[in-house]
C-alpha cells in the first residue's frame, strides 16, 4: 500500500515522478495499491470557492465538491502509469468499498469492502483509490473523512487487504521531533510507537491523520512515513514490541549495544483550536454536566477543560475549554441555547491561542520532565494559560504569537536539536 499526499502530486511533473515510483514497485514483483490525495492545495481552493458562493455551504454538497479533488489526481495518475507501460485503474472511495456513516465532513469508516480492488490486483492491474472519501451506508450520499483523511483511507484499505505495510509518502523524510517548518533542527525518528504517535497526532502534528493511527494500532499494521522526493528510510510507526525489535535490529546492524528508548519523542504546536470560557456558572452539582451535554449533542470535540475555584462571595465559577476553531461557532450557539437553564452570566471567545505539547513514553519513568518543561517556557517568556496532561504528554495553552518560540525552546531544553537542518521538499505547509 502506497499513499501519496497532496504535495507529492502537486503538478504534472510530480505525478509522472510518482507514477515511476509506483511502476518500479510493481515491476519488482509487489502487489501495489495506491491511495492518492488531491493535487497541492486543491482542497483548500475548493473550500474557498464554496465559501465565496455560500457563507455556510450545505454539508452534503461541500463533501460532493471536495471529493472532486481526489478524482482528478487518481485519474491523471492512472494515465501517467499507462504511459509507463503498466495497467492502472482508478476508483472513487465508493467504488473501492469505503463505507462510512453519514456525518458529512467527519465521516467514520464503518466497513471496507474492497472487492473491485482485489479483482484489479488479480488482473495484475494497479488500483488507484481516491483518498478521504466514502459513501454513507444509510443515505448512500458521498462523504469525506475530515481534513487529512487520505491517511485513514490508506490504512483502512491496507488493513482490509491484509497488506504488509502502509507507506505514507509526504514532503518530509518521516516523523520528526517537531514540525521541521517550525524547528529547522528537528530530528527524524527512526521509529515511534502507536501510542506516542497517537499523542503526537492528537496534539496537532498533522503528518499523520489521528484516525489513521488509531486504525493501524487496532489492526497492528506497520506504517512507514517517508518522502516521495527521496529514497531514504523514513519513520516506522509500530507496536511496542515491534519497535523494540526494530531498535535491536538497528543497533545490531551498526554493531552496537541496544540503547534505551529516548525519553521524549516530540514537541508540537497547534494553532487550530479556540478557547471558550463560560463565565459565572453556579457552583452546584450537575452544571458541568449540563454544559458538556449541550456541546456533545452538537458533536463538538472538546480538548482541554479547566474550572476555576469558585469565588466564595458569589458562589459562581468559570469553566474554560478548548475545541477546534471550526466548531467554535456551533459551540457558542449550543451554549447560548442553555444559558437560562444553566444560569451562567457570559461567554468569552478567543481564537488567538496555541496549544503546545511535549510527548514521550519516557515521561512515565523519568521525574523532572515537568520542571524542565515549565522552566524552559518561562525562560522563553511564554505565559501558561491552561495545562493538561496524560501519562505520556504535557500540553499548555498560550498566545498563538509565541507558538514557534515555545516549541523551539522545548526542543532545545530536551536535547532534541540535531546537528544539521531537516529537509522540507515541497508543499506550503498550509
Ligand atoms: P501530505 O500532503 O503528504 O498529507 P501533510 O501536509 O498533511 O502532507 O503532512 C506533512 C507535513 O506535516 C510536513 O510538511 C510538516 O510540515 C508537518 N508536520 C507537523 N509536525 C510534524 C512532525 N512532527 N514530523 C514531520 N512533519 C510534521
Ligand atoms: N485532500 C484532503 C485534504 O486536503 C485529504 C488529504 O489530503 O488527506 O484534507
Ligand atoms: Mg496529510
Amino acid at each position: 500500500m502506497q499513499k501519496f499526499g497532496g504535495s507529492s502530486v502537486a503538478d504534472a511533473d510530480s505525478i509522472k515522478r510518482v507514477a515511476r515510483r509506483i511502476v518500479d514497485t510493481h515491476e519488482a514483483g509487489h502487489e501495489v495499491v495506491v491511495v492518492v490525495s488531491a493535487m497541492g492545495d486543491t482542497t483548500d481552493d475548493l473550500i474557498d470557492l464554496a465559501e465565496q458562493v455560500s457563507p455556510a455551504p450545505a454539508a452534503r454538497e461541500l463533501d460532493m465538491l471536495l471529493t472532486a479533488g481526489e478524482r482528478i489526481s487518481m485519474a491523471v495518475l492512472a494515465m501517467a502509469i499507462h504511459d509507463l507501460g503498466a495497467e492502472a485503474r482508478s476508483y472513487t472511495g465508493s467504488q473501492a468499498g469505503m463505507i462510512t456513516d453519514s456525518a458529512h465532513g467527519a465521516a467514520r469508516i464503518v466497513n471496507v469492502t474492497p472487492g473491485r480492488i482485489r479483482a484489479a490486483l488479480d488482473d495484475r492491474a494497479i488500483p488507484i483509490v481516491a483518498g478521504f472519501q466514502g459513501v454513507a451506508h444509510d443515505t448512500k450520499d458521498i462523504t469525506t473523512l475530515g481534513r487529512g483523511g487520505t491517511d485513514t483511507t490508506a490504512v483502512a484499505l491496507a488493513a482490509a487487504l491484509e497488506a504488509d505495510v502502509c507507506e505514507i509518502y509526504t514532503d518530509v523524510d518521516g516523523v520528526f521531533t517537531a514540525d521541521p517548518r517550525i524547528v529547522p533542527r528537528a530530528r527524524r525518528l527512526s521509529s515511534v510507537t502507536y501510542e506516542e504517535m497517537l499523542e503526537l497526532a492528537a496534539a496537532g502534528a498533522k503528518v499523520l491523520h489521528l484516525r489513521s493511527v488509531e486504525y493501524a494500532r487496532r489492526f497492528n499494521l506497520p506504517i512507514h512515513v517517508r518522502s516521495s522526493f527521496s529514497a531514504r528510510q523514513g519513520t516506522w510507526v509500530l507496536s511496542d514490541q515491534a519497535q523494540q525489535d526494530h531498535i535491536a535490529q538497528g543497533t545490531a546492524a551498526q554493531g552496537g549495544t541496544p540503547v534505551e528508548q529516548p525519553i521524549i519523542s516530540g514537541t508540537v504546536a497547534d494553532t487550530n483550536d479556540a478557547k471558550i470560557t463560560v463565565v459565572g456558572v453556579p457552583d452546584r452539582p450537575g452544571e458541568a454536566a449540563a454544559i458538556f451535554t449541550a456541546l456533545a449533542a452538537d458533536s463538538i470535540n472538546i480538548d482541554m477543560i479547566v474550572q476555576n475555584v469558585s469565588a466564595e462571595s458569589t458562589g459562581r465559577t468559570d469553566v474554560t475549554f478548548t475545541c477546534p476553531q471550526g466548531s467554535a461557532a456551533k459551540a457558542l450557539a449550543a451554549l447560548e441555547n442553555v444559558r437560562s437553564a444553566i444560569g451562567f452570566t457570559n461567554l468569552l471567545f478567543d481564537d488567538d491561542i496555541a496549544k503546545i505539547s511535549l510527548v514521550g513514553a519516557g515521561m512515565r519513568s523519568h521525574p523532572g520532565v515537568s520542571a524542565t518543561f515549565f522552566s524552559s517556557l518561562a525562560e522563553a517568556g511564554v505565559n501558561v494559560e491552561m495545562i493538561s496532561t496524560s501519562e505520556i504528554r504535557i500540553s499548555i495553552v498560550t498566545r498563538a504569537g509565541v507558538a514557534g518560540d515555545a516549541v523551539r525552546a522545548l526542543h532545545t531544553a530536551f536535547g532534541l536539536d540535531a546537528d544539521g537542518e531537516a529537509v522540507v521538499y515541497a508543499g506550503t505547509g498550509r
